[in-house]
């Protein structure tokens, strides 16, 4: 049995025009030590999917449904107070989208970190303050980092205090929704490091959340493609990269800043599907060039294009066996 297994994962928004489906039967499974890449456009359903497996949800939510097994332990069933006691925070905990910016600006640092350990943790103040300031040794922090207030941080520091946060209470996986997206380019690949190391050094698991597949490539062992609330491909890092076999993971690929100014980045023509009245057939099937009669009729299930690599086109089929759920 996998560390976590997420089987068929569905969650709905209530809207005025109805559900929305954000996230529309996910599936995959990570071991210890591994890092899946979640990529996508803006709106694909990203956060949501973290925010489900996390059981933090607006109140909007419908769900979530399905199965997500984490240590074993069927975590959609758990009570809220059993889940928050047993599972949030010391089996999985994240890193929010925009959170480097959302540091409470009038609280040292270092309170910040201990909050969750003496409230949800139990742990004495003393106790919390020396596991900070190892923390912050961990996230390549000086210790005095503890007692500085957030505008005191560069962006870099105060991601590195985001990823102390999340780690503070020893959980095994941890998600990071696009945790370099507002830093410049060095310092995205400081924190790359950083997550790679730590990932290597304590076996942690991520989930590593963005829309540049490049980036998910430098630290993730695995990529989920996620178009319309599904994942549309998913493989090793390898495969996926390599042998992209949905038209979306190509147009992705093909739209990433190239290196010789003569290539330019392929844009990838039109908007992502309404998730209140998706197309009919295939999601991607009003933007995509291969598309046929079949694509706008019937939604392709995800054939297996190489073991462990699957994608949902109608293209693989004949390469290719339907995949087992
Ligand atoms: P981004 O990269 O911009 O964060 P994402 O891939 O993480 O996007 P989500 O934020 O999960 O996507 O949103 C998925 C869909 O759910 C979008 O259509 C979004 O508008 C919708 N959505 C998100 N939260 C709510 C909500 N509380 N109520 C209604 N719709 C919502
Ligand atoms: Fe394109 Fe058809 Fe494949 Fe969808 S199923 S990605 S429309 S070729």
């Amino acid at each position: 049995m996998a560390f976590l297994e997420v089987e068929d994962l569905r969650l709905a928004y209530v809207t005025d025009r109805g559900l929305l489906w954000a996230v529309d039967g996910t599936s995959f499974s990570l071991e210890p030590g591994e890092a899946l890449g979640l990529v996508g456009e803006s709106g694909s359903g990203k956060s949501s999917l973290a925010l489900a497996l996390m059981r933090l949800l607006p109140r909007n939510a419908h769900g979530p449904e399905g199965v997500v097994r984490m240590d074993g332990i069927e975590a959609l069933s758990l009570g809220e107070e059993e889940f928050r006691r047993r599972i949030r925070g010391n089996v999985i905990s994240m890193g929010f989208q925009g959170a480097m910016n959302s540091l409470n600006p009038v609280m040292r640092v270092g309170h910040q970190i201990a909050e969750p350990l003496m409230v949800d943790g139990g742990v004495s103040k003393s106790e919390a303050h020396a596991k900070v300031r190892a923390m912050l040794e961990m996230v390549g922090l000086p210790t005095e980092v503890f007692g500085r207030y957030p505008h005191e941080l560069s962006g870099g520091m105060k991601q590195r205090v985001v990823i102390a946060m999340a780690l503070v209470r020893d959980p095994k996986l941890v998600v990071l929704d696009e945790p370099t997206s507002a830093l410049d380019v060095s310092v995205q690949a400081q924190i790359m490091n950083l997550l790679k190391r730590l990932k290597r050094e304590l076996g942690l698991s991520l989930i590593f959340i963005t829309h540049d597949l490049a980036l998910a490539s430098d630290v993730c062992d695995y990529i989920a493609v996620i178009y319309g609330g599904r994942v549309v491909e998913i493989g090793g890092i390898e495969g996926v990269l390599r042998r992209p076999s949905h038209p979306y993971t190509e147009k992705l690929l093909a739209s990433a800043p190239k290196l010789r100014k003569s290539e330019q980045p392929d844009f990838i023509p039109g908007a992502p599907p309404d998730l209140l009245d998706p197309p009919a057939g295939c999601r991607f099937s009003p933007r995509c060039s291969y598309a046929t009669d079949i694509c706008f009729a019937e939604d392709p299930p995800l054939f297996t294009v190489e073991t462990g690599h699957t994608a949902k086109c109608w293209l693989r089929q004949d390469a290719a066996t339907e995949a087992a759920d």
